[in-house]
Order: C-alpha cells, then sequence, then structure tokens
C-alpha cells in the first residue's frame, strides 16, 4: 500500500503512526526536531513531555481521562504502553519518566518495520502526491505551516496563552520544613501515601507570598494581548490577582494533609511538588505555571518555607497555543471537509493534554489506515471516551444547546460533561442524592464507556456510525 504521511512525531503523531503501521499501512513519520526545535521541546525524542509528566488519574471508573487511558490500552496504544513501563508514584496518578517514556516511544517506531521517520520540517500543506496524510503538529507548530494552514482554511488560527511550571532539584528542598504526603494519604498505582513534598505555609507567610506574586514583575507579550487563558492552566500570579483566598481554595489548598514535624499546627496553605523523574532527583510546583520574570520567580518562590535554597531545574515560562475550529472545518473522522485524505489530529484538533492528544492520533491512524486499506471508517460511539471527545472536536451529537457553529470552541481536557448522560440505578428503589448519585453516575458512564469501546474495537456499532 501507499504510505500515510504523519506530519509531527509527538504525542498524536507518534500514536497514528503506530496505530497505522500496527494495521498493516506504511507510514511516513515527519518530525522537524532536531533540524528545527520549538520554544517548548528540549530534546529530539519523540513523544517528547514538555511540561508536567503526569497522564493524570488512572482511575478507570470514576474518572474521565481514567477511562480515556483504559480505553487506549484496549486499542493497543503505543504511548500507554511506554507510560506504563515509565511509571514514577504520583498517587492516584499515572506519572512517568519523561525520559524514558521518550526514549521508549522513539524505539518502538524506530524499530517498526512499516514506519520510516524524516527527520525534517514540512513547510506547507502535505503535496497532492500525498493522499493520506495527518497534520499532528500540535500547539507548536512551525511557522510556515500554521500559515498554509490557516490560507486553506480560510480561518484566523484561534490562540490562547498556557504556561508551565517550575521543576526543582530535590536536594535542594528542605525536609526539615517539608514533609512527604499524598492529600489524604491516597495511595495509587505503584504509589505509597506519601508521593508528594508538602512546603507548609502559616497565614503570615500566605499573605506575604500573595503580595509579592502580585507585585512581581511579569514578562510581557504585547503581541498576543487580548489573548485569554485557558482556565485549566492559569498563570500562579494571575490567580492570586483574582482575590487573596483563590490559591488557598486551588493549587494551595491545605485538606488531607498534616505537617509531619507539626501535627498539632494546621497549616495555613500548602504547596505541593510532585516527583518528576524516576530517579526521584526533581520535583515539579503543582499548579505553579507562571509568568513572572525568571529573576522574579527565584525570588519568590524561594519565600516558601523548605525552598529557601532552591536550586531550579527549569523555570516556568509561557507559551501561545494554537488550534483550528475543528467543529467547522472537520469531518467526524478528524478529515478536513475542503481537503478530504487530509486529516488533523492532536492539539491542534482543540482537545488539551497529553492523553488527549494521544488519543486523537490513535483514532486519525486508525481512520487513516482503514481508508487506506479500504474498509468503512467507523468512528467510536459517543458514549465512549473516545467519542466524547471526538464529538467535541467534531461538534458531533453532544452539543444538543449550542449550534456547534455559533459556540466558541475552547480546547478541552476530555470529562464526564460530553459523554451522553445516563440513568443511574435506584438500588431497592432508594433514591441516590448528592455525592452518592454524583460516584454512581461516574460508575455507570464509565462501565458503559467500555463496555461499548470494547464491542466497537470487536467491529460492532456499524450501525453507529451515524
Ligand atoms: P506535540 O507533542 O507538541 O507534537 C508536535 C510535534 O510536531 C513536535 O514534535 C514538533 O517538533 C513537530 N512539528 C511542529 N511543526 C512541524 C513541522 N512543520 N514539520 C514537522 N514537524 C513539526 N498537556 C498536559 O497534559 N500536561 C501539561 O503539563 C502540558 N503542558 C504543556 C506545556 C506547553 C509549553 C505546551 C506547548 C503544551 C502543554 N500541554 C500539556 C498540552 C499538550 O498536551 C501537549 O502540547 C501535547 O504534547 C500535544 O500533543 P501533540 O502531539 O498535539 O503535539
Amino acid at each position: 500500500a501507499k504510505p500515510i504521511h504523519i506530519i509531527g512525531g509527538g504525542l498524536a503523531g507518534s500514536e497514528a503512526a503506530w496505530q497505522a503501521a500496527q494495521a498493516g499501512v506504511p507510514v511516513i513519520l515527519h518530525e522537524m526536531r532536531p533540524v528545527r526545535g520549538t520554544e517548548a521541546h528540549r530534546t529530539d525524542g519523540l513523544a517528547e513531555l514538555v511540561c508536567s509528566n503526569s497522564f493524570r488519574s488512572d482511575d478507570a471508573e470514576t474518572n474521565a481521562v481514567g477511562v480515556l487511558h483504559a480505553e487506549m490500552r484496549l486499542a493497543g496504544s503505543l504511548i500507554m504502553r511506554a507510560g506504563d513501563a515509565n511509571q514514577v508514584p504520583a498517587g492516584g496518578a499515572l506519572a512517568v519518566d519523561r525520559d524514558g517514556f521518550s526514549d521508549a516511544v522513539t524505539k518502538a517506531i524506530e524499530d517498526h518495520p512499516l514506519i520510516t521517520i524524516a527527520r525534517e520540517e514540512v513547510t506547507g500543506l502535505p503535496p497532492e502526491g500525498w493522499d493520506q496524510a495527518i497534520i499532528a503538529t500540535g500547539p507548536l507548530t512551525a511557522p510556515a505551516l500554521a500559515e498554509a494552514i490557516a490560507a486553506q482554511t480560510d480561518e484566523k488560527a484561534l490562540a490562547f496563552f498556557d504556561a508551565i511550571a517550575p521543576i526543582v532539584h530535590f536536594d535542594t528542598i528542605d525536609l526539615d520544613i517539608c514533609w512527604f504526603q499524598s492529600r489524604y494519604d491516597k495511595v495509587g498505582p505503584g504509589g505509597t501515601g506519601k508521593d508528594y513534598i508538602n512546603c507548609p505555609m502559616d497565614k503570615a507567610q500566605y499573605e506575604a507570598f500573595i503580595q509579592a506574586l502580585i507585585q512581581g514583575e511579569k514578562t510581557e507579550f504585547k503581541e498576543w494581548e487580548g489573548t485569554p487563558y485557558f482556565d485549566g492552566c492559569l498563570p500562579i500570579e494571575v490567580m492570586a490577582e483574582r482575590g487573596p483566598e483563590t490559591l488557598r481554595h486551588g493549587p494551595m489548598k491545605p485538606m488531607g494533609l498534616t505537617n509531619a514535624h507539626k501535627p498539632d499546627e494546621k497549616p495555613y496553605a500548602v504547596v505541593q511538588l510532585r516527583q518528576d523523574n524516576a530517579l526521584g532527583t526533581l520535583y515539579n510546583m503543582v499548579g505553579f505555571q507562571t509568568k513572572l520574570k525568571y529573576g522574579e520567580q527565584a525570588r519568590i518562590f524561594r519565600m516558601i518555607p523548605g525552598l529557601e535554597n532552591a536550586e531550579f531545574a527549569r523555570l516556568g515560562g509561557l507559551h501561545r497555543n494554537t488550534y483550528i475550529n475543528s467543529p467547522a472545518l472537520l469531518d467526524p473522522t478528524l478529515q478536513l471537509k475542503s481537503r478530504p485524505g487530509l486529516r488533523f489530529a492532536g492539539q491542534i484538533t482543540g482537545c488539551e493534554g497529553y492523553v488527549e492528544s494521544a488519543a486523537i492520533g490513535l483514532l486519525a491512524g486508525r481512520f487513516a489506515a482503514a481508508e487506506r486499506l479500504g474498509q468503512p471508517v467507523l468512528p467510536p460511539p459517543p458514549t465512549t471516551a473516545f467519542g466524547a471527545l471526538l464529538g467535541h472536536i467534531t461538534g458531533g451529537h453532544i452539543l444538543s444547546e449550542d449550534e456547534p457553529g455559533k459556540r466558541s470552541f475552547q480546547p478541552m481536557n476530555v470529562n464526564y460533561g460530553l459523554f451522553p448522560p445516563v440513568e443511574v440505578d435506584k438500588p431497592e428503589g432508594k433514591r441516590l442524592r448528592g455525592k452518592e448519585k454524583s460516584v454512581a453516575r461516574k460508575r455507570a458512564l464509565s462501565a458503559r464507556a467500555l463496555t461499548d469501546c470494547r464491542q466497537w474495537l470487536g467491529g460492532g456499532f456499524s450501525a453507529a456510525a451515524e
């Protein structure tokens, strides 16, 4: 068969290449690193994680991203296989050693007999000869290609601010002040209930810290003025500006944590750090993405008790995120309506997150391979996490309240709000309420998703491909 061309060897492109090749179709994967870099990537490995090392919750019963993990494993995902093989402890989350993970993906792709890697920048839309192609160039798509996409789609590329958090060297954290504990002592896969490092603050320290954040000098991004922030990734100083309590109810909440050095003193606020590499030599500051200037970050973050002498392996920063207006531009199989055979995958389609980007890559790879093999292209049912996420992107079934053309399209993580509702059973006629009802609902949505995903992967649900 003729090859499928995949542009971008990130989370989405690597998974798409793997899926297509596993289906028996040859792939040429075009990755521009190391010929050309991006603002965030630091290596030339495939599927490099540019910020956090977490794939978030691995709970497939009551967490939507956990369900997506499970579905991807069922579909033979390379990203999940490499993630599972390179886990580091992180409470209920699946976090990975970023180098080990990227190395595992790179090796699997390099070793696959049907995949060829071309280390080159693609500077325009795929040429006519590439009749099957997938653009998976991510939020930092190189400018020449981004311009070509904007011209072809006749849409202004949308953009928003996104931010990354600092990473601290473990041996510079003062463990006479900080302590190891997961919130509510939660024990996750491979975890111990002591997976986070906690830095306590009293009221005066917290208030001084908030003031410093507000007054600290920020990097200016004049050319991006007016660009909105993605709400799930607000810079820490922007949260501080929203009110003195915002951080204490957000990333600095003290709940479920007891200071091991002073068990009788309830901390007023807590900064948490999570292990960032397998060796345990690096820890990232959870929720501390920032656009403070580098010098200011070092000064202000050293006000945190236990981090007085912290050395930073990487400071936080802000970047732009580019994505297309997928609900208007793509069909339900991720194909550009104005150019059949050209698909998009990953964050550029308007999903958010490593796992979601890889999941959309998985679908794009399967769709393109099915088409190449002359098989029907069957999207996953909307009741699955795959289908729920795809529905968000391609403007499918779930957006009953807004007309797809009219809503403002924002990148989003997978969440239960994207799944069609389910009736929750009432055991022995008992009415479920509050938390109990919400957990029962999540369990029911998750169980239905996994059942339907198995059936879809087994070739069922042809009738559902409306
Ligand atoms: P990428 O993984 O970025 O892959 C795109 C690839 O395409 C890159 O390898 C790039 O080199 C290549 N490329 C680009 N243009 C070209 C071209 N013209 N020709 C050839 N190759 C090209 N998500 C999270 O879940 N957690 C986080 O903490 C997180 N932090 C982020 C921080 C930053 C700075 C950024 C930019 C994003 C962050 N994201 C995070 C969001 C997102 O999940 C990741 O960006 C994810 O890697 C997206 O996957 P992708 O495959 O779409 O893009």
